[in-house]
C-alpha cells in the first residue's frame, strides 16, 4: 500500500512503454525503505503529478479547451452518460474522451462508436489516472481548440480525488442505485467536485434514493457544489447538463 491514496497501488507504475518501473511491487512493502524515505517518495510523486497537471492546465488554457474529470464509483453510468452527451454536442464543438480503466478498451470503443475520438488508458493495478498519462494521451487526440475534453477516470471514489489532472472541474457522478450517504462516506471526492450529476433518475420510482438527502449530504461536505438530476437512458435533465457544459466551454474559450 502506497499511503498516498491508501489504495495499494504502486504509484511508480505508469502505463507507459518507457517506464521501467512498471509492475514494481508497491513501495510501501519495499524492504529497506524507512518511513521517512517512503514519505519522501510519496511527496515526490505528488509534486511530479502537480507539475504535469500544471502543464496540462496551461495547454488547455492556451487552446481554450474545457477539460473535465469525471469521477464516480464503478457502475454509476459515466460512459453511457458520455455517449449521450457526445451525441448532443459533437456537431456543435470539438469533443474527445480519455478513458481510464484498469483493463480493456471497451469504454473507448463505446465512445468511438459515436464517431468521437477516444483514447484508452489502462492503469493495470492503478486505481486512478495521473496527470503524466493525460499529457501523453493528448498526443493521440486531435486538436480540440475551443472544445471539450472529457476524462473518464477509473471508477473509484477514493484515489482520483487526490490527483489533479489539470482539469477545470471534477464532476462526480452518483447514481440513484447507490446510497445517498456516499457524499458523507467519501467526503474528499465530493469536496473536490464542483458538480454532482445524480444519474439514473429514471430508476427513482424503483429504488429507495432520496434526491434531497443526497444533495444535502453533498452540500454538507462542499457547500458550493451544484447538482443536476438526470438520466443517461431517457435524457431527462440533459438540457440543464448541456447548458452547464456550454457555459463552461464558453468561459474556457473567452479566457484563452
Ligand atoms: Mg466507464
Amino acid at each position: 500500500m502506497c499511503g498516498i491514496c491508501g489504495c495499494g497501488e504502486d504509484h511508480h507504475g505508469h502505463s507507459h512503454d518507457h517506464d521501467h518501473h512498471q509492475r514494481e511491487p508497491a513501495h510501501a512493502h519495499a524492504p529497506g525503505l524507512s518511513k521517512t524515505r517512503m514519505l519522501r517518495v510519496e511527496q515526490d510523486i505528488m509534486a511530479a503529478n502537480q507539475r504535469h497537471a500544471d502543464e496540462n492546465r496551461a495547454v488547455f488554457a492556451r487552446r481554450g479547451i474545457l477539460a473535465l474529470n469525471l469521477v464516480s464509483s464503478p457502475g454509476s453510468g459515466k460512459t453511457s452518460l458520455l455517449v449521450r452527451t457526445l451525441e448532443a454536442l459533437k456537431a456543435e464543438l470539438p469533443v474527445a474522451v480519455i478513458e481510464g480503466d484498469q483493463q480493456t478498451g471497451l469504454d473507448a470503443a463505446r465512445i468511438e462508436a459515436t464517431g468521437v475520438p477516444a483514447h484508452q488508458i489502462n492503469t493495470g493495478k492503478g486505481c486512478h489516472l495521473d496527470a503524466h498519462g493525460i499529457g501523453h494521451a493528448l498526443e493521440h487526440l486531435p486538436d480540440l481548440q475551443g472544445g471539450i475534453l472529457f476524462i473518464e477516470n477509473v471508477g473509484n471514489l477514493v484515489c482520483p480525488a487526490g490527483f489533479d489532472l489539470g482539469e477545470a472541474h471534477k464532476v462526480v457522478v452518483l447514481s440513484t442505485t447507490e446510497g445517498e450517504d456516499k457524499p458523507l462516506k467519501y467526503p474528499d471526492m465530493f469536496h473536490a467536485a464542483d458538480l454532482m450529476l445524480l444519474n439514473k433518475a429514471d430508476l427513482l420510482p424503483h429504488v429507495d434514493f432520496a434526491v434531497d438527502k443526497a444533495q444535502e449530504h453533498a452540500r454538507r461536505v462542499h457547500p458550493g457544489i451544484k447538482s443536476i438530476l438526470l438520466s443517461a437512458r431517457t435524457g431527462e435533465g440533459f438540457d440543464t447538463w448541456l447548458a452547464w457544459l456550454r457555459a463552461a466551454a464558453a468561459l474556457a474559450r473567452i479566457a484563452a
